[in-house]
C-alpha cells in the first residue's frame, strides 16, 4: 500500500484526470498530470501539471520517476509512453497489456470472444478488397477504424451495398473492423474495479443514451433483471482476471433480446460513471486511486437513483441558470472554448 504523501501520476490532462486528481488528494496523495497543454487544462486545476508530449520519452521518464505509481485517463496513450514508464521503474496501472487490448478494436473483440463473452460478428479488414468480401457477408454493418475512435468518430454505418473502395478511402485507408449491426434494446455500461489483492467491486449498471455518437444521458441504475446483471459482472470479471488488471475498467454492452453483447471496454474511469461522485457509496475516481495505490476497495452501492446529463458544446451556455437549480449537482470542466461536440461539464439529478 502506498502511504499518504506518495505521488500519483496521471497521463492525460482532461476532466477525467482532474477528477482522478481530486480523489487522490482526498486520500492524502499528491497528484501530477502529464500531457500537452497540462498547465491550462482541466487536470492542471487539480494536479501538479507537467507539460510534455506523449512521445517525448525523456520527459515521460522524468515525470514517471517523480511518481510512485502512474495511471492514465485515456486509452490512446501510445505504447512508447507506456514502455517509457515501465523502463523508469515506476509501476503503470492498469498495465500495458490492458492498455494495448483496449486501444485496438480487433484485439479487444478477440479478447472478448476468447473469454466466451458474446459480441456482434466481426471481420478484420486490412484493404478495400477485404472490405468488399466482409460487406457481402455482413450486410447491415458498421465499419470502425481499429484505433483512435471515440464518440462515434472513425465509423461508418453501412447497408452492405456500398462501394467498398469509397468507404475504405473515406475512413482514411486505415485498418478497420467491420461489425454486424446489432439491433439492441438498450445500451448499458458496467464500471468495476480490481484491487492489487485481486478483490473486485462492481458498480450498478448504467443505462446510456447517445446523441450524435456522444453520451448524452445516463440513468442509474439501469433497468435490468438479475440475470443481465450477473452476465455483465461475469464478463467484466473474466476480463479483469485475464489481464491481471488493477484499477477501474468499464465495459459497454448492448442489451439484445438474446442477452448481452460486449461492445467495447475502456481501461479507465468513464463518462457514464460521473454520478458515482454524488450518488454512490464511493466514486469511480476514488475506487481507481485506491486500486492503483494498493489500497482496499470500498463497496460500490448506489445510494440514490440518478440521471446524468452531459453538457456538450454550447449546452454549457446556460450555466448561470443551472448553477442555481437546487436539485442539480453541476460540474464544469473549466475548458475555455465550447467547441461543438466538446464535453464541457455534466449534471447529476436524483431520479
Ligand atoms: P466509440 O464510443 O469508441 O466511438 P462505439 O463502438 O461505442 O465507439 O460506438 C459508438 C456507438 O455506436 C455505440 O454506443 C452504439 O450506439 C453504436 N454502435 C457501435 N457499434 C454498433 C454495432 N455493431 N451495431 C449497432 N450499433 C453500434
Ligand atoms: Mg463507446
Amino acid at each position: 500500500m502506498l502511504p499518504p504523501g506518495s505521488t500519483v501520476g496521471i497521463l492525460g490532462v482532461g476532466q477525467l484526470g482532474r477528477m482522478l486528481a481530486s480523489a487522490a488528494t482526498k486520500l492524502g496523495f499528491h497528484a501530477a498530470a502529464y500531457g500537452p497543454g497540462a498547465v491550462r487544462s482541466p487536470a492542471g486545476m487539480a494536479a501538479k501539471p507537467f507539460e510534455g508530449d506523449y512521445l517525448d520519452v525523456d520527459a515521460v521518464t522524468t515525470f514517471a520517476k517523480r511518481c510512485d505509481v502512474v495511471t492514465y485517463e485515456f486509452e490512446n496513450v501510445p505504447a512508447e509512453t507506456a514502455a517509457a514508464v515501465a523502463a523508469s521503474g515506476t509501476p503503470l496501472a492498469p498495465n500495458a497489456e490492458a492498455l494495448a487490448a483496449s486501444q485496438e478494436r480487433l484485439r479487444e473483440k478477440t479478447l472478448f470472444r476468447d473469454l466466451g463473452i458474446g459480441t456482434v460478428p466481426f471481420w478484420q479488414v486490412d484493404s478495400a478488397d477485404d472490405l468488399r468480401t466482409a460487406l457481402a457477408e455482413a450486410g447491415p454493418s458498421i465499419a470502425k477504424t481499429r484505433r483512435f475512435g471515440y464518440d462515434g468518430k472513425g465509423q461508418a454505418r453501412l447497408t452492405g451495398s456500398e462501394d467498398a473502395d469509397a468507404v475504405w478511402r473515406e475512413l482514411g485507408e486505415a485498418p478497420l473492423l467491420l461489425e454486424g449491426f446489432a439491433s439492441f434494446e438498450r445500451e448499458v455500461s458496467l464500471i468495476a474495479a480490481r484491487a492489487r489483492s485481486g478483490d473486485i467491486a462492481f458498480f450498478d449498471l448504467c443505462e446510456n443514451h447517445h446523441e450524435g455518437g456522444i453520451l448524452a444521458r445516463s440513468m442509474i441504475p439501469a433497468q435490468a433483471d438479475d440475470r443481465l446483471v450477473q452476465q455483465a459482472r461475469q464478463a467484466s470479471k473474466a476480463i479483469l482476471e485475464r489481464l491481471n488488471y488493477v484499477g477501474v475498467l468499464t465495459v459497454e454492452f448492448f442489451v439484445t433480446k438474446d442477452g448481452l453483447l460486449a461492445n467495447e471496454m475502456a481501461p479507465r474511469v468513464h463518462n457514464s460513471g460521473h454520478h458515482t461522485l454524488e450518488a454512490c457509496s464511493v466514486s469511480q475516481f476514488e475506487q481507481h486511486i485506491r486500486a492503483v495505490t494498493g489500497w482496499p476497495l470500498r463497496p460500490a452501492a448506489t445510494l440514490r437513483p440518478s440521471e446524468l446529463l452531459n453538457l456538450i458544446g454550447d449546452q454549457v451556455n446556460g450555466w448561470e441558470k443551472l448553477v442555481a437549480e437546487p436539485g442539480t449537482d453541476l460540474t464544469l470542466y473549466g475548458k475555455a472554448e465550447a467547441r461543438p461536440g466538446r464535453k464541457m461539464g455534466h449534471m447529476v439529478r436524483p431520479l
